[in-house]
Protein backbone atom coordinates (compact mmCIF):
# COMPACT_ATOMS: atom_id res chain seq x y z
CA UNK A 1 0.00 0.00 0.00
CA UNK A 2 1.47 3.58 -1.17
CA UNK A 3 2.45 5.79 2.08
CA UNK A 4 0.54 8.81 2.18
CA UNK A 5 3.30 11.62 2.89
CA UNK A 6 3.72 15.22 4.78
CA UNK A 7 4.21 18.34 2.70
CA UNK A 8 7.02 19.93 3.48
CA UNK A 9 7.86 23.39 1.21
CA UNK A 10 6.34 22.07 -1.97
CA UNK A 11 7.77 18.52 -1.42
CA UNK A 12 6.16 15.37 -0.71
CA UNK A 13 8.19 14.09 2.01
CA UNK A 14 8.16 10.65 4.51
CA UNK A 15 8.78 11.57 8.06
CA UNK A 16 12.71 11.66 9.04
CA UNK A 17 12.13 8.77 11.61
CA UNK A 18 10.50 6.84 8.98
CA UNK A 19 7.66 5.78 11.33
CA UNK A 20 4.78 5.11 9.68
CA UNK A 21 0.98 5.10 11.13
CA UNK A 22 -2.45 2.82 9.59
CA UNK A 23 -5.35 4.14 9.39
CA UNK A 24 -8.67 2.59 10.38
CA UNK A 25 -12.17 2.32 9.10
CA UNK A 26 -14.05 2.71 11.60
CA UNK A 27 -16.92 0.66 10.38
CA UNK A 28 -14.74 -2.46 10.27
CA UNK A 29 -11.29 -1.86 11.78
CA UNK A 30 -9.72 -2.18 8.62
CA UNK A 31 -6.49 -0.61 7.17
CA UNK A 32 -7.36 1.43 4.71
CA UNK A 33 -4.24 3.99 4.16
CA UNK A 34 -1.09 3.80 5.83
CA UNK A 35 0.41 7.77 6.45
CA UNK A 36 4.00 8.80 7.31
CA UNK A 37 4.17 9.68 10.93
CA UNK A 38 5.93 12.89 11.43
CA UNK A 39 7.45 14.16 14.76
CA UNK A 40 8.87 17.29 16.15
CA UNK A 41 12.19 17.19 14.12
CA UNK A 42 9.89 17.51 11.15
CA UNK A 43 7.65 20.28 12.27
CA UNK A 44 10.61 22.01 12.60
CA UNK A 45 11.40 21.46 9.18
CA UNK A 46 7.85 22.45 8.21
CA UNK A 47 8.05 25.59 10.58
CA UNK A 48 11.24 26.84 9.00
CA UNK A 49 10.17 26.67 5.25
CA UNK A 50 6.36 28.51 6.52
CA UNK A 51 9.11 31.50 7.96
CA UNK A 52 10.95 31.10 5.08
CA UNK A 53 8.11 31.67 3.04
CA UNK A 54 6.90 34.37 4.67
CA UNK A 55 9.83 36.80 4.99
CA UNK A 56 10.64 36.31 1.94
CA UNK A 57 7.36 37.99 1.44
CA UNK A 58 6.07 37.47 -1.92
CA UNK A 59 2.70 35.96 -0.34
CA UNK A 60 2.09 38.02 1.53
CA UNK A 61 2.81 41.20 -0.65
CA UNK A 62 1.29 39.34 -3.60
CA UNK A 63 -2.00 41.57 -4.73
CA UNK A 64 -4.97 40.05 -2.82
CA UNK A 65 -6.97 39.50 -6.25
CA UNK A 66 -4.23 37.07 -6.86
CA UNK A 67 -4.01 35.09 -3.10
CA UNK A 68 -8.41 35.04 -3.85
CA UNK A 69 -7.96 33.89 -7.32
CA UNK A 70 -5.85 30.56 -5.94
CA UNK A 71 -7.99 30.13 -3.04
CA UNK A 72 -11.10 30.58 -5.57
CA UNK A 73 -9.66 27.80 -7.82
CA UNK A 74 -9.00 25.68 -4.59
CA UNK A 75 -12.82 25.62 -3.99
CA UNK A 76 -13.30 24.33 -7.78
CA UNK A 77 -10.87 21.47 -7.74
CA UNK A 78 -12.45 20.52 -4.63
CA UNK A 79 -16.06 20.48 -6.35
CA UNK A 80 -14.58 18.54 -9.51
CA UNK A 81 -13.01 15.98 -6.87
CA UNK A 82 -15.91 16.09 -4.31
CA UNK A 83 -17.02 12.31 -5.06
CA UNK A 84 -13.84 11.57 -4.10
CA UNK A 85 -12.96 13.43 -1.28
CA UNK A 86 -16.50 12.43 0.12
CA UNK A 87 -16.37 8.58 -0.11
CA UNK A 88 -12.12 8.97 1.60
CA UNK A 89 -14.11 10.67 4.44
CA UNK A 90 -16.67 8.22 4.95
CA UNK A 91 -14.14 5.59 4.85
CA UNK A 92 -12.07 7.57 7.83
CA UNK A 93 -15.05 8.69 9.97
CA UNK A 94 -17.56 6.54 9.10
CA UNK A 95 -19.97 9.10 8.70
CA UNK A 96 -22.62 8.46 5.55
CA UNK A 97 -21.33 9.07 2.29
CA UNK A 98 -24.72 11.70 1.56
CA UNK A 99 -23.42 13.47 4.72
CA UNK A 100 -19.58 13.77 3.79
CA UNK A 101 -21.23 15.21 0.51
CA UNK A 102 -22.82 18.18 2.07
CA UNK A 103 -19.62 18.21 4.05
CA UNK A 104 -17.85 18.96 0.69
CA UNK A 105 -20.17 21.07 -0.68
CA UNK A 106 -19.97 23.11 2.76
CA UNK A 107 -15.92 23.30 1.99
CA UNK A 108 -16.13 24.41 -1.65
CA UNK A 109 -18.28 27.07 0.17
CA UNK A 110 -15.98 28.38 2.58
CA UNK A 111 -13.23 28.85 0.29
CA UNK A 112 -15.57 30.33 -2.15
CA UNK A 113 -16.45 32.41 0.53
CA UNK A 114 -12.84 33.56 1.69
CA UNK A 115 -11.27 34.03 -2.12
CA UNK A 116 -14.54 36.73 -2.38
CA UNK A 117 -13.64 38.77 1.02
CA UNK A 118 -10.05 38.22 -0.06
CA UNK A 119 -9.69 41.48 -1.40
CA UNK A 120 -12.68 43.52 -0.01
CA UNK A 121 -10.56 44.96 3.14
CA UNK A 122 -8.67 48.02 1.88
CA UNK A 123 -7.77 49.43 5.35
CA UNK A 124 -9.93 52.62 6.66
CA UNK A 125 -8.82 56.42 6.89
CA UNK A 126 -9.15 57.58 10.05
CA UNK A 127 -10.24 61.86 10.62
CA UNK A 128 -7.18 62.87 12.09
CA UNK A 129 -7.84 65.12 14.98
CA UNK A 130 -4.09 66.64 14.51
CA UNK A 131 -3.87 69.01 11.49
CA UNK A 132 -1.80 67.85 8.99
CA UNK A 133 -1.59 64.46 9.14
CA UNK A 134 -2.67 61.60 7.51
CA UNK A 135 -4.04 58.84 9.78
CA UNK A 136 -4.64 55.00 8.17
CA UNK A 137 -5.48 51.54 9.36
CA UNK A 138 -4.56 48.36 7.54
CA UNK A 139 -4.52 44.76 8.26
CA UNK A 140 -1.81 42.44 7.76
CA UNK A 141 -1.03 38.84 7.55
CA UNK A 142 -0.01 37.61 11.25
CA UNK A 143 2.73 35.50 10.27
CA UNK A 144 3.36 32.05 10.17
CA UNK A 145 0.15 29.93 12.01
CA UNK A 146 -0.36 26.77 12.85
CA UNK A 147 -3.20 24.78 12.90
CA UNK A 148 -4.11 21.74 14.40
CA UNK A 149 -7.37 20.05 13.65
CA UNK A 150 -9.73 17.36 15.70
CA UNK A 151 -11.45 14.00 13.92
CA UNK A 152 -14.47 14.77 13.39
CA UNK A 153 -14.97 16.94 10.85
CA UNK A 154 -11.99 16.79 9.46
CA UNK A 155 -11.42 18.71 6.42
CA UNK A 156 -14.52 21.18 7.27
CA UNK A 157 -12.23 21.99 9.96
CA UNK A 158 -9.10 22.06 7.94
CA UNK A 159 -11.16 24.41 5.87
CA UNK A 160 -12.39 26.83 8.29
CA UNK A 161 -8.42 27.87 9.16
CA UNK A 162 -6.72 27.18 5.41
CA UNK A 163 -8.76 29.36 3.63
CA UNK A 164 -8.59 32.57 5.81
CA UNK A 165 -4.93 31.87 6.24
CA UNK A 166 -4.34 31.85 2.40
CA UNK A 167 -6.54 34.61 1.59
CA UNK A 168 -4.84 37.08 4.06
CA UNK A 169 -1.49 36.25 2.94
CA UNK A 170 -0.44 34.18 5.88
CA UNK A 171 2.44 30.49 5.84
CA UNK A 172 0.79 27.74 7.64
CA UNK A 173 1.71 24.21 9.11
CA UNK A 174 -1.07 22.08 9.63
CA UNK A 175 -1.67 19.45 11.49
CA UNK A 176 -4.87 17.16 10.95
CA UNK A 177 -6.09 14.33 13.68
CA UNK A 178 -3.48 11.74 13.53
CA UNK A 179 -6.87 9.23 13.08
CA UNK A 180 -8.26 10.98 10.05
CA UNK A 181 -5.56 12.70 7.92
CA UNK A 182 -7.12 11.49 4.45
CA UNK A 183 -8.74 14.39 3.30
CA UNK A 184 -6.31 16.72 4.32
CA UNK A 185 -3.64 15.08 2.33
CA UNK A 186 -5.73 15.15 -0.86
CA UNK A 187 -6.87 18.85 -0.24
CA UNK A 188 -2.93 20.09 0.37
CA UNK A 189 -2.74 18.13 -3.09
CA UNK A 190 -5.01 20.09 -4.51
CA UNK A 191 -3.84 22.91 -3.23
CA UNK A 192 -0.40 22.07 -4.81
CA UNK A 193 -2.50 22.08 -7.86
CA UNK A 194 -3.95 25.19 -7.61
CA UNK A 195 -0.84 27.05 -7.57
CA UNK A 196 -0.26 27.64 -3.80
CA UNK A 197 3.85 28.93 -3.94
CA UNK A 198 6.02 26.49 -2.14
CA UNK A 199 6.34 26.65 1.36
CA UNK A 200 3.11 28.92 1.84
CA UNK A 201 0.89 25.78 3.03
CA UNK A 202 2.68 23.39 4.73
CA UNK A 203 1.47 19.52 6.11
CA UNK A 204 2.70 17.63 9.04
CA UNK A 205 1.15 14.74 9.92
CA UNK A 206 1.33 12.86 13.84
CA UNK A 207 0.36 12.81 16.90
CA UNK A 208 -1.21 15.93 19.50
CA UNK A 209 1.47 15.16 21.96
CA UNK A 210 4.80 15.44 19.32
CA UNK A 211 3.72 17.98 16.16
CA UNK A 212 0.92 19.71 18.12
CA UNK A 213 3.23 20.32 20.64
CA UNK A 214 5.88 21.90 18.94
CA UNK A 215 3.40 23.83 17.08
CA UNK A 216 2.24 25.10 19.90
CA UNK A 217 5.67 25.68 22.08
CA UNK A 218 7.99 27.15 18.69
CA UNK A 219 8.69 30.58 18.73
CA UNK A 220 8.58 31.09 14.83
CA UNK A 221 5.05 30.06 14.79
CA UNK A 222 2.80 34.01 15.48
CA UNK A 223 -0.42 31.99 16.09
CA UNK A 224 -2.15 28.91 16.94
CA UNK A 225 -5.43 27.89 15.44
CA UNK A 226 -6.79 24.84 17.50
CA UNK A 227 -10.04 23.14 17.19
CA UNK A 228 -10.43 20.45 19.49
CA UNK A 229 -11.22 19.04 22.98
CA UNK A 230 -11.02 21.41 26.48
CA UNK A 231 -7.91 19.89 28.05
CA UNK A 232 -6.03 20.04 24.98
CA UNK A 233 -6.82 23.64 24.46
CA UNK A 234 -5.87 24.16 28.14
CA UNK A 235 -2.27 22.53 26.92
CA UNK A 236 -2.24 24.58 23.93
CA UNK A 237 -2.53 28.00 25.60
CA UNK A 238 0.15 26.76 28.06
CA UNK A 239 2.65 26.08 25.82
CA UNK A 240 1.80 29.32 23.52
CA UNK A 241 2.09 31.47 26.44
CA UNK A 242 5.98 31.01 26.69
CA UNK A 243 6.20 33.10 23.29
CA UNK A 244 2.82 34.94 23.82
CA UNK A 245 1.79 33.41 20.60
CA UNK A 246 -2.31 34.68 19.36
CA UNK A 247 -4.55 32.32 19.99
CA UNK A 248 -7.74 30.71 18.13
CA UNK A 249 -9.32 28.29 20.47
CA UNK A 250 -12.64 26.19 18.93
CA UNK A 251 -13.46 23.85 22.00
CA UNK A 252 -16.12 22.05 22.85
CA UNK A 253 -19.81 22.57 23.64
CA UNK A 254 -22.43 21.13 25.92
CA UNK A 255 -25.37 22.74 23.97
CA UNK A 256 -29.09 22.95 25.44
CA UNK A 257 -32.31 22.65 23.46
CA UNK A 258 -35.02 24.35 25.05
CA UNK A 259 -38.70 22.85 23.99
CA UNK A 260 -41.54 24.91 25.76
CA UNK A 261 -45.17 23.52 24.86
CA UNK A 262 -46.07 25.77 22.11
CA UNK A 263 -43.65 25.17 19.78
CA UNK A 264 -44.47 22.73 16.60
CA UNK A 265 -44.46 18.96 18.37
CA UNK A 266 -43.22 16.83 15.31
CA UNK A 267 -40.64 19.90 13.79
CA UNK A 268 -39.39 19.93 17.18
CA UNK A 269 -39.02 16.05 18.06
CA UNK A 270 -37.55 15.65 14.21
CA UNK A 271 -35.04 18.44 15.06
CA UNK A 272 -34.22 17.59 18.41
CA UNK A 273 -32.95 13.80 17.08
CA UNK A 274 -30.85 15.05 14.32
CA UNK A 275 -29.63 17.91 16.67
CA UNK A 276 -28.16 14.73 18.37
CA UNK A 277 -27.88 11.87 16.42
CA UNK A 278 -26.65 13.32 13.35
CA UNK A 279 -22.94 11.93 13.01
CA UNK A 280 -23.79 9.40 16.21
CA UNK A 281 -23.23 12.80 18.19
CA UNK A 282 -19.91 13.50 17.40
CA UNK A 283 -20.74 17.40 16.67
CA UNK A 284 -18.99 19.88 19.04
CA UNK A 285 -22.49 22.01 18.79
CA UNK A 286 -24.61 18.68 19.13
CA UNK A 287 -27.87 19.52 20.93
CA UNK A 288 -27.43 17.06 23.75
CA UNK A 289 -29.29 18.40 26.57
CA UNK A 290 -32.89 19.10 26.20
CA UNK A 291 -34.58 20.83 28.09
CA UNK A 292 -38.36 20.23 28.16
CA UNK A 293 -41.28 21.99 29.43
CA UNK A 294 -42.89 20.06 31.93
CA UNK A 295 -46.53 20.54 30.35
CA UNK A 296 -45.03 18.73 27.12
CA UNK A 297 -42.45 16.49 28.66
CA UNK A 298 -43.46 12.95 29.04
CA UNK A 299 -45.47 12.99 25.56
CA UNK A 300 -42.37 14.59 23.65
CA UNK A 301 -39.80 11.81 25.13
CA UNK A 302 -42.19 9.35 24.82
CA UNK A 303 -42.66 10.04 21.06
CA UNK A 304 -38.64 10.73 20.71
CA UNK A 305 -38.06 7.21 21.90
CA UNK A 306 -40.41 5.57 19.56
CA UNK A 307 -38.27 7.24 16.82
CA UNK A 308 -35.05 6.75 18.11
CA UNK A 309 -35.97 2.72 18.21
CA UNK A 310 -35.65 3.21 14.52
CA UNK A 311 -32.59 4.68 13.53
CA UNK A 312 -31.01 2.60 11.17
CA UNK A 313 -27.28 2.56 12.17
CA UNK A 314 -24.74 0.51 9.42
CA UNK A 315 -22.47 1.48 6.55
CA UNK A 316 -21.71 4.77 5.86
CA UNK A 317 -22.41 3.80 2.17
CA UNK A 318 -25.35 2.05 2.56
CA UNK A 319 -28.24 4.19 0.98
CA UNK A 320 -30.82 3.24 4.30
CA UNK A 321 -27.63 3.99 6.87
CA UNK A 322 -28.94 7.05 9.04
CA UNK A 323 -25.83 6.55 11.62
CA UNK A 324 -22.63 5.63 11.71
CA UNK A 325 -20.36 3.86 13.95
CA UNK A 326 -18.17 5.92 16.59
CA UNK A 327 -14.45 6.98 15.32
CA UNK A 328 -12.60 4.55 17.49
CA UNK A 329 -12.43 2.20 20.02
CA UNK A 330 -10.99 4.48 22.59
CA UNK A 331 -13.33 6.76 21.85
CA UNK A 332 -16.89 4.29 21.69
CA UNK A 333 -15.29 3.01 25.73
CA UNK A 334 -15.49 7.00 26.51
CA UNK A 335 -19.19 6.93 25.85
CA UNK A 336 -19.67 3.69 27.62
CA UNK A 337 -17.63 4.79 30.77
CA UNK A 338 -19.91 8.44 30.45
CA UNK A 339 -23.42 6.18 30.26
CA UNK A 340 -22.51 4.14 32.94
CA UNK A 341 -21.90 7.24 35.22
CA UNK A 342 -25.39 8.17 34.04
CA UNK A 343 -27.03 5.32 35.60
CA UNK A 344 -24.80 5.67 38.83
CA UNK A 345 -25.34 9.05 38.93
CA UNK A 346 -29.86 7.84 39.12
CA UNK A 347 -30.46 9.29 35.77
CA UNK A 348 -33.32 7.13 34.00
CA UNK A 349 -32.01 5.36 30.90
CA UNK A 350 -34.99 4.83 28.98
CA UNK A 351 -33.73 3.83 25.34
CA UNK A 352 -30.47 2.53 24.37
CA UNK A 353 -27.86 2.70 26.45
CA UNK A 354 -25.52 -0.29 24.50
CA UNK A 355 -23.69 -1.22 22.00
CA UNK A 356 -25.95 -2.97 19.43
CA UNK A 357 -26.44 -6.52 18.62
CA UNK A 358 -27.08 -6.74 15.16
CA UNK A 359 -23.89 -9.02 13.95
CA UNK A 360 -22.83 -7.15 10.53
CA UNK A 361 -22.06 -4.07 12.99
CA UNK A 362 -20.15 -6.49 15.09
CA UNK A 363 -16.64 -5.18 13.68
CA UNK A 364 -17.53 -1.45 14.23
CA UNK A 365 -17.57 0.74 17.24
CA UNK A 366 -20.96 0.98 16.94
CA UNK A 367 -23.52 3.01 20.20
CA UNK A 368 -27.37 2.81 20.40
CA UNK A 369 -28.76 6.29 20.25
CA UNK A 370 -29.01 6.59 24.10
CA UNK A 371 -31.91 8.96 25.80
CA UNK A 372 -31.53 9.42 30.04
CA UNK A 373 -34.59 11.41 31.85
CA UNK A 374 -34.41 12.44 35.07
CA UNK A 375 -31.43 14.47 34.80
CA UNK A 376 -30.13 17.39 36.85
CA UNK A 377 -27.66 19.82 36.63
CA UNK A 378 -25.56 18.46 39.31
CA UNK A 379 -25.00 15.20 36.96
CA UNK A 380 -21.61 15.12 35.32
CA UNK A 381 -23.42 13.88 32.97
CA UNK A 382 -25.46 17.52 32.34
CA UNK A 383 -22.05 18.82 32.59
CA UNK A 384 -19.44 16.39 30.49
CA UNK A 385 -19.27 16.18 26.91
CA UNK A 386 -20.27 12.93 25.68
CA UNK A 387 -19.56 13.69 22.10
CA UNK A 388 -21.67 10.67 21.44
CA UNK A 389 -25.21 9.65 20.72
CA UNK A 390 -26.52 10.46 24.17
CA UNK A 391 -29.19 13.10 24.97
CA UNK A 392 -29.89 13.89 28.13
CA UNK A 393 -33.36 15.45 29.53
CA UNK A 394 -34.21 18.22 31.83
CA UNK A 395 -37.45 19.75 33.03
CA UNK A 396 -38.67 22.81 32.91
CA UNK A 397 -41.79 25.28 34.44
CA UNK A 398 -41.03 28.69 33.90
CA UNK A 399 -39.23 30.56 31.40
CA UNK A 400 -36.37 31.65 33.94
CA UNK A 401 -35.52 28.04 35.08
CA UNK A 402 -35.48 27.08 31.09
CA UNK A 403 -33.13 30.05 30.76
CA UNK A 404 -31.25 28.73 33.91
CA UNK A 405 -30.72 25.45 33.19
CA UNK A 406 -29.65 25.96 29.59
CA UNK A 407 -26.99 28.34 31.02
CA UNK A 408 -25.72 26.17 33.72
CA UNK A 409 -22.46 25.18 31.89
CA UNK A 410 -18.64 25.96 31.33
CA UNK A 411 -19.73 25.84 28.16
CA UNK A 412 -21.04 28.12 25.47
CA UNK A 413 -21.04 27.51 21.90
CA UNK A 414 -24.27 26.65 20.99
CA UNK A 415 -28.22 26.40 21.53
CA UNK A 416 -32.20 26.40 20.75
CA UNK A 417 -34.81 27.12 21.46
CA UNK A 418 -38.43 25.99 19.90
CA UNK A 419 -41.45 28.20 20.38
CA UNK A 420 -44.01 30.00 18.39
CA UNK A 421 -43.84 32.70 20.49
CA UNK A 422 -41.32 35.13 18.84
CA UNK A 423 -41.49 37.41 21.85
CA UNK A 424 -40.52 34.65 24.61
CA UNK A 425 -38.15 33.71 22.29
CA UNK A 426 -36.74 36.49 21.91
CA UNK A 427 -36.55 36.98 25.75
CA UNK A 428 -34.60 33.56 26.20
CA UNK A 429 -32.32 34.15 23.23
CA UNK A 430 -31.01 37.21 24.92
CA UNK A 431 -30.11 35.68 27.82
CA UNK A 432 -28.52 32.52 26.71
CA UNK A 433 -24.89 32.63 26.83
CA UNK A 434 -23.57 30.80 23.75
CA UNK A 435 -21.81 32.17 20.58
CA UNK A 436 -24.71 30.81 18.21
CA UNK A 437 -28.53 30.19 19.30
CA UNK A 438 -30.49 29.21 16.79
CA UNK A 439 -34.65 29.71 17.15
CA UNK A 440 -36.61 27.00 15.68
CA UNK A 441 -34.04 24.87 14.02
CA UNK A 442 -30.63 23.94 15.34
CA UNK A 443 -27.33 23.38 13.70
CA UNK A 444 -27.81 25.77 10.72
CA UNK A 445 -24.50 27.49 9.65
CA UNK A 446 -23.22 28.57 6.59
CA UNK A 447 -19.77 30.39 6.34
CA UNK A 448 -21.30 33.97 6.36
CA UNK A 449 -21.85 34.38 9.99
CA UNK A 450 -19.23 33.79 12.72
CA UNK A 451 -18.71 30.63 15.08
CA UNK A 452 -17.40 30.34 18.10
CA UNK A 453 -17.70 30.02 21.59
CA UNK A 454 -18.53 31.89 24.42
CA UNK A 455 -16.92 31.02 28.38
CA UNK A 456 -14.76 27.82 27.74
CA UNK A 457 -15.70 27.19 24.65
CA UNK A 458 -12.80 29.07 23.45
CA UNK A 459 -11.71 32.41 21.95
CA UNK A 460 -12.47 34.18 19.24
CA UNK A 461 -14.62 33.31 16.39
CA UNK A 462 -14.01 31.17 12.87
CA UNK A 463 -16.16 31.75 9.64
CA UNK A 464 -17.87 35.19 8.77
CA UNK A 465 -15.61 38.16 8.60
CA UNK A 466 -14.39 37.46 11.84
CA UNK A 467 -12.77 34.60 10.64
CA UNK A 468 -10.46 36.48 8.29
CA UNK A 469 -9.84 38.81 11.03
CA UNK A 470 -7.82 36.44 12.75
CA UNK A 471 -5.25 35.49 10.49
CA UNK A 472 -4.94 39.74 10.45
CA UNK A 473 -2.98 42.32 12.55
CA UNK A 474 -3.98 45.38 12.65
CA UNK A 475 -1.58 48.28 11.87
CA UNK A 476 -1.91 52.08 12.20
CA UNK A 477 0.04 54.43 10.06
CA UNK A 478 0.08 58.23 10.44
CA UNK A 479 2.21 60.41 8.29
CA UNK A 480 3.07 64.13 9.43
CA UNK A 481 2.19 66.21 6.26
CA UNK A 482 4.22 69.16 7.96
CA UNK A 483 7.65 67.58 10.25
CA UNK A 484 8.69 70.51 12.42
CA UNK A 485 11.11 70.22 15.44
CA UNK A 486 8.82 69.57 18.71
CA UNK A 487 11.46 71.54 21.01
CA UNK A 488 11.04 69.61 24.06
CA UNK A 489 14.21 68.88 24.72
P1 LIG B 1 -8.50 16.48 20.76
O1 LIG B 1 -8.37 17.67 21.60
O2 LIG B 1 -8.20 15.15 21.37
O3 LIG B 1 -7.57 16.56 19.47
C1 LIG B 1 -7.67 17.64 18.56
C2 LIG B 1 -6.33 17.84 17.88
O4 LIG B 1 -5.38 18.25 18.87
C3 LIG B 1 -5.77 16.57 17.23
O5 LIG B 1 -5.16 16.92 16.02
C4 LIG B 1 -4.72 16.12 18.25
O6 LIG B 1 -3.68 15.37 17.68
C5 LIG B 1 -4.20 17.46 18.76
N1 LIG B 1 -3.53 17.41 20.06
C6 LIG B 1 -3.69 16.50 21.05
N2 LIG B 1 -2.86 16.80 22.09
C7 LIG B 1 -2.18 17.92 21.75
C8 LIG B 1 -1.20 18.72 22.41
N3 LIG B 1 -0.74 18.42 23.61
N4 LIG B 1 -0.73 19.81 21.78
C9 LIG B 1 -1.21 20.16 20.55
N5 LIG B 1 -2.11 19.41 19.87
C10 LIG B 1 -2.62 18.32 20.46
O7 LIG B 1 -9.98 16.52 20.17
P2 LIG B 1 -10.69 15.43 19.28
O8 LIG B 1 -11.01 14.27 20.18
O9 LIG B 1 -9.92 15.20 18.03
O10 LIG B 1 -12.05 16.21 18.87
C11 LIG B 1 -13.15 16.26 19.69
C12 LIG B 1 -13.24 17.59 20.40
O11 LIG B 1 -13.21 18.65 19.46
C13 LIG B 1 -14.55 17.75 21.14
O12 LIG B 1 -14.31 18.27 22.41
C14 LIG B 1 -15.31 18.76 20.29
O13 LIG B 1 -16.27 19.50 20.99
C15 LIG B 1 -14.21 19.61 19.76
N6 LIG B 1 -14.65 20.31 18.54
C16 LIG B 1 -14.95 21.65 18.62
C17 LIG B 1 -15.40 22.33 17.48
C18 LIG B 1 -15.78 23.80 17.53
O14 LIG B 1 -16.02 24.38 16.49
N7 LIG B 1 -15.85 24.43 18.68
C19 LIG B 1 -15.50 21.65 16.27
C20 LIG B 1 -15.17 20.31 16.22
C21 LIG B 1 -14.74 19.65 17.37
Amino acid sequence: MEIKKMFINGKWVDAISGQTRDIINPFNQEVIATVTEGNASDTKAAIAAARKAFDQGDWANAPATERGAIVRRIAELIERDKEELANLESLDTGKTVEESRVDMDDIAGVFRYYAELADKDGGEMIDSPIPNTVSKVVREPVGVCGQITPWNYPLLQASWKLAPALATGNTLIMKPSEITPLTTVKVFELMEEAGVPAGVANLVLGAGHTVGAELSENKNVELISFTGGIETGKKIMQAASVNVKKLALELGGKNPNIVFADADFETAIDQAMNAVFFHAGQICSAGTRLIIEEKVHDKFVAALVERVKNIKLGSGFDEDTQMGPLISREHLEKVENYVETGIREGATLVVGGQRPEDPALQNGFFYLPTIFTDCTSSMSIVQDEAFGPVITVEKFTTEEEAIKLANDSIYGLAGGVWTNDIAKAERCVAKMRMGTVWINDFNLYFPHAPWGGFKQSGIGRELGKLGLEEYTETKHILQNLKPEPINWF
